[in-house]
This record gives structure tokens, sequence and C-alpha cells, in this order.
């Protein structure tokens, strides 16, 4: 139930909302459902029972688990997810001796849950716009790293009064519209949560990369998990005393499923969009950022597959992290295909054009806004000629395990000198033990051997571009003669093969010590740290510059936006609670291809073969051989379907998100675009947006008949007969 006093509507947002009340575009906040008109859209219930600011709301029943999206499906606190939303907790329970990743989990009971450490669920309680009383610290006429610090220091000020008045809850202040709107959002926020069921990744993952962001797909992408509280129902951390959260209203489950055609729509909290950016932005992204994302990704995930194929251990400490990095490095790859395919740079130059004429011929726009594209092209153009460098530098600290271990000490030691407010988030007293217990569990998949293959590319990377001419903090690790590399590229690899850095009790020690004590402490790669560190922050300095600067002109350009044709303005994705709609329906990718939209068992048996990336598990194959479908079939097409397809307007984030019905009930859970659809972040069309989800039927046939859970399918009050 969202406080009444909190109800809001900003108004520059309306503006852009109530434009797009008849488009299938979007990804609107709930409190805009009264503008949608869902009911004339298909939805079959009132959409003030989706989300109403006095009453119990279908909302409630949705949480954000981690940077995914889940549903709680009983009364209990059962959540269901995505397979890939919980593979960090199923990764950190599995070992070669109990490999839980491979034969999936079931727990029995509730005592038998694997606690999955480092993720938190949270509900969307209330919000306001707080806008004015964020931008009264910000003017016009200040430097651009001053005004990002004093926006980020008066939303984690409004942040933390909201926290005091609110006792239990956790408040965050999110930025709407770039330079312009600002809501304050309270949330539950639990941090006991548990794995209950996830099967094999050979269900989970079925298909792997090369299905990945394609249709059709078989792939059965669903987990459960539970969250907790303390026995007096308030958010704790873990106990084995804690008792299940109680949702104040679960999502149904409806074990009918939907049809072709149908409506659905999806509650959730899809991550980032960048639909208002310029040109300018479309082509750093598609020449330049994009494009050594893919590559670098590519080549790190290779090698983590070549260590691992020795190494089932390996294999599985690296499993998390290849997985995510294949994720974001296919859909890189899709989104530069996209930018290509949908001549998005050309089109927004057009638009441009437009508007600069618009501009241009009102003399008080004019002498307003004159150089406004000028400004936003310039700085990524200053990105672009820099975006080798830096996204190499960048990525030295994430691709090398330890020095990023080395940055997080570092880092912490640097910003827990000075006030809470003035931190960077993650050393703020609010977040410090989680980004603590994060980096205890990555310190855990370390594999040295990997670590230094990892910096030797680096090195040759950044050697190659000739890094050090604009970072010289780099010479101590490029630059030189070929015979002073090569020395210090043997001293590199004894550093990490020596380092402390892969012991979580020096961490813990680490994390309690001044910059000047880390400076006196003997260790390879944190000293390695220590010297590039100044040039780590400057770089981070240079981004809130240009973050500054960004977000006064993009504040600009939805003025003129909205002075020439308020219709063209969605809102952005920024990881808050959204609605979007659509319904279950093919398309056709290319020419004289027509794809249609639901999945079923039969594709799961053509695609067997046996070898990755398509085995299916004995059990499942020996279910099918049984017939043993029960109720799951579908009655049209007389087979259990798998996966299904629809035109709703999705991101990342909205992994794990329930698909739900016209009724507001749970009928898949959506996991993943097609490949077009990669170019949702930028640009979204009905003609090419789908977006997956693994249909419920698929779900309840694997976790009862095929691994006889059927207490799970008891919880959520679905028959399994
Ligand atoms: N599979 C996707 C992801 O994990 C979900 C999406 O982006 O649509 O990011």
């Amino acid at each position: 139930m969202m406080n009444r006093y909190l109800r809001w509507i900003p108004a520059s947002l309306c503006i852009a909302i109530c434009s797009h009340a008849f488009s299938d575009e979007g990804m609107y906040p709930v409190s805009e459902l009264p503008r949608l008109k869902l009911e004339t859209k298909g939805l079959k219930i009132g959409s003030e029972e989706l989300f109403n600011a006095d009453k119990v709301s279908v909302v409630d029943g949705i949480c954000k688990v981690n940077g995914c999206t889940g549903s709680f499906v009983s009364a209990d606190g059962l959540i269901i997810t995505n397979h890939h939303c919980a593979f960090d907790a199923i990764q950190k329970g599995s070992s070669s001796s109990n490999d839980i990743l491979q034969d999936g989990f079931i727990a029995k009971t509730r005592a038998d849950e694997i606690r999955a450490v480092g993720y938190t669920v949270r509900i969307t309680e209330s919000y306001s716009d707080v806008s004015k009383e964020v931008l009264q610290v910000a003017s016009d006429t200040m430097p651009f790293l001053d005004r990002t610090k004093a926006i980020d220091k008066r939303r984690k000020e409004l942040e933390k009064e909201a926290e005091q008045k609110n006792a239990g809850l956790r408040a965050e202040v999110a930025e709407m519209f770039p330079g312009k709107t600002y809501v304050l959002f309270l949330y539950t926020y639990l941090k006991d949560v548990r794995l209950v069921f996830a099967p094999p990744i050979s269900i989970g993952a079925f298909g792997g990369e090369t299905d990945n962001w394609e249709w059709p797909r078989h792939t059965g992408d669903f987990s459960f998990m539970r969250a907790y509280t303390a026995p007096n129902g308030s958010a704790a951390e873990y106990s084995p005393e804690n008792v299940p959260f109680k949702p104040k209203r679960p999502i149904r489950v409806n074990a009918q499923g939907v049809n072709e055609e149908d409506f659905v729509f999806i509650l959730g909290y899809p991550g980032r969009t960048v639909r208002q950016k310029t040109a300018s932005f479309f082509r750093y992204e598609q020449n330049i950022r994009l494009p050594i994302v893919a590559e670098l990704y590519a080549w790190q995930i290779a090698e983590m597959e070549k260590a691992g194929a020795v190494d089932r251990g390996v294999a599985i400490k690296h499993s998390s992290r290849s997985k995510s990095l294949a994720n974001v490095e296919k859909r890189s790859r899709g989104q530069v295909l996209g930018l290509k395919r949908t001549d998005l740079v050309s089109k927004r130059v057009d638009e441009e054009t437009k508007l600069k004429e618009f501009v241009n011929a009102k003399p008080e726009f004019k002498a307003k806004y004159s150089n406004l594209f000028r400004e936003i092209d310039s700085v990524y153009e200053e990105m672009s000629a820099n975006g080798p460098v830096e996204l190499h530098f960048k990525e030295l600290r994430s691709a090398c395990r330890t020095l990023s271990f080395a940055f997080t000490l570092l880092d912490a030691a640097v910003e827990r000198q000075k006030e809470d407010l003035d931190r960077e988030a993650p050393y703020m007293e609010r977040n410090f033990s989680l980004t603590m217990q994060q980096l205890k569990l990555d310190v855990g998949d370390l594999d040295r051997n990997t670590d230094v293959v990892m910096m030797n590319g680096m090195l040759e990377r950044l050697q190659k571009l000739n890094a050090n001419k604009a970072i010289p903090e780099l010479n101590v690790i490029v630059g030189g003669s070929p015979e002073d590399s090569k020395s210090v590229k043997t001293a590199l690899q004894q550093a990490i093969m020596n380092t402390r850095l892969g012991d979580v009790a020096f961490i813990e020690e680490c994390s309690k010590k001044t910059p000047a004590e880390l400076e006196r402490v003997q260790d390879g790669v944190l000293q390695v740290m220590i010297r590039l560190y100044p040039a780590y922050r400057k770089l981070r300095d240079l981004d809130k510059e240009r973050d500054g600067k960004l977000n006064q002109l993009y504040g600009s350009l939805v003025e003129v936006k909205q002075a020439y044709e308020p219709t063209t303005f969605v809102p952005d994705a920024n990881a808050t609670l959204r609605i979007t709609y659509g319904r279950v329906r093919g398309y056709s990718p290319a020419d004289a291809v027509q794809r249609t939209p639901i999945s079923t068992l039969d594709g799961v048996l053509e695609k067997t073969t046996g070898s990755e990336p398509y085995i299916s598990p004995k059990k499942l194959l020996a279910t099918v051989a049984a017939k043993d479908f029960g109720p799951f079939v579908h009655p049209k097409l007389g087979k259990v379907p798998v996966a299904i397809l629809y035109d709703t307007d999705t991101t990342g984030g909205n992994s794990g998100s329930p698909v739900l019905n016209a009724n507001a009930e749970l009928v898949a859970v959506n996991f993943d675009r097609t490949f077009e659809a990669t170019i949702n972040d930028f640009a979204w069309n009905s003609s090419y947006s789908r977006s997956i989800g693994v249909d419920i039927r698929y779900v309840l046939w694997v976790t009862g008949r095929v691994y006889g859970a059927n207490h799970l399918l008891e919880e959520m009050g679905v028959s399994s007969r």
C-alpha cells in the first residue's frame, strides 16, 4: 500500500506520459496507470486494483531482487524470478563435490533452503516528487563537477532524512528526467534471502549463449527464492530465528497460461534506457564504447572458458562472471547491429535539424539554446577521442580481479576518512557492509592463473594504445623498453601469484586501515594499485564533470523538446517500479521469416543433442517419455508450452518480472529479449521489439512433474494433477 500523502505526478513527466497514453512504447511509473486506460487495451480488472495509493494492490506483490525483479507467489514470502537472477546464489552454493549449478537444487523443507548471501529484496512502499528540494542546491553557473557533487549530496541528505522519519525503510532518490525531475522512493528492504529451488543449468540456461537473446527459445530460466524477516516482521540480517516475509498481497499464479494475441502486462524494475539522447551519443555508443566492450568481454570469456575446461572447480568460480559478461557481450553486438540497421544516428540528426530550426526561429529560444547541441556534441566528441584509452584503463581493474579488490580497499580507506554524506555511495554507512560482503564473495571466486592472463592481456592492449601518454600513472606497468616491460610483466605475475588479496581475513584486516596504513602494507598488487589510484580518481571526477554538464544540457533539451512537440517523450527506465503492456505476438525479423510466439517441449527435444549447450537432464527426458505432462498442456497446441513472446517494452532489470494476464495473474516470467530488441535500450519499435518469458506451464511442469517439488505448487495454490 502506498502512502497517500506521498502520491506523486511530476509536471514534466506528466506531459510526456499523457501524450503517449495510446502508444505501446513506454515503461510507465505506476502512478500514471489511470492515464494509460488499460481497460480499453484488454485489462479485465480495474486499474486501481493494480496500483492504489490508499489500498493494498497488485504492486505490493512485486519486488526487486538485486538487479532483477521477482514476484511473491505465496503468503510465505516465496519469490519466483529467473535462474539467471539467482545464479550468484546457485554458484556460491556449488562446489565440485556438490554441484547444484549442474544438478539443480530443491529445498525439501524450509530448513534446507540455502542462504543467498549478497541478495536483497525491496518492495516499493511510496514515492514523492523532490525535484525542488534537490535542484535548490544547483545553479547554472556552478562548475559542472561541483554541480554533480552538490546534487549527489543533496540526494543523500534527503535519503537520510527520509530514513530517519521512516524507521526500517530504505530511501532512494531517483533521477527521472536528467537535471529536471527527482523522486524519493521508500522501500521495505529485506536482507535475509534464501534459495528454494533451481533447475539444473541445462534447463535454466538451455541453449546457453547460442540461444541467449534469440527466438525461438526453449530455456527454463526460472528459480524460486524466499525472503525472511525477524520474528516481529521487521527487516533483519540472516538469522536461523527469522520467519518468512508476509507480502501484503501475493501474486496469483494461473496455470492455464496465455494464448497468442492475449493482452499481457509486466510490472518490474527495468534498469536503464537512454532514448532521449542525441545523435552524438549514439555515434559514441556505435563506434566507440560498444565495440570495445564486445571485444574485451569476448576475449575474457574465451580465457575463462579455457581455464574452466580443465578444472570444474575453476569453471564454477568463473561461471557467474563469465555468464554476465557473455550476456553483455552479445547484447553489445546486437546493439551495434541494431543501431546500424535502424540508422538511428541519421534519424536523430534529422530530428535535431528540425529542433535547431525551431530554436533559431524564435529569438527568445535562440538567445537561450542556440549552442545547446554544439555543447552536448562536444562532450561526446571528447569522450570518443579519449574513449579507447579510458575504457581500457577502467577495464584493467575489472578484468584483473586482484587489482579490483585492491582498488575497493584503497577507495574505501580514502572515502571513509570523509563525512558519511560526502563519501562515494558504496562506502557510506548504510551500504558499506554490503560492499564488503560482495568483495569477500568476489575474493572467493579468484583464480590467480586466470588473473595473470587477464593482466597480461590488458597490458598488451594498453601498450598498443600508448595509454601511458594520456595516463602517466600507467608507466608503472606499461611503457619503457621491451626489456623493461618484460621484467615488469614478470614482477606483476609474481605479485598476483603471491598477493594476500585472495585471502578473506587479509581483506577484512585491510578494510580497517587508513590510506597511510595501507601504503605500508607489503603487497605487490596493492602497491601497484596505490600508484594507479590517483588516475582512477581523476577519471571518476572527469566522468562526474561530464555528467554535470550533460545533466544541465539535457535539462535544457527537455525544455526545447517540450516546446517543439510534447509527443516525443517516453520516460526512461531508471531501476524504479514501472509498468509496460502489450500482447502475446510473433514477429518478422527478416524478409520472408515469420516467427510464432509460443515454443513447446517439442523444441526442447528437437534441440537436444546431448552436448553443450543443448543437454537435457535425464529426468526431463524420462518425464517426456512417460508422457507425464499433468495439467500443463496447452489446449490448442496439445503440448507443454516452454516460452512465449510478446511486444511489451522491457530492458535489463525486467529479468524475473511477472508477465501478467488480463486479470493480473502470473502466466510467465520475463527473462530476455530477441536479438533485434537489444536495441530497445535506445529505441523501441512495435515491429522488432519483442520480449521473452518462460511460460508458467513449463515452470510448473519442471518443478512439479520432473523434479517432484509439488510442495511448491501447493504453496502457490496450484494443482499438480
Ligand atoms: N536477459 C536480459 C538480461 O539479463 C533481460 C533483458 O535485458 O531483457 O539483461
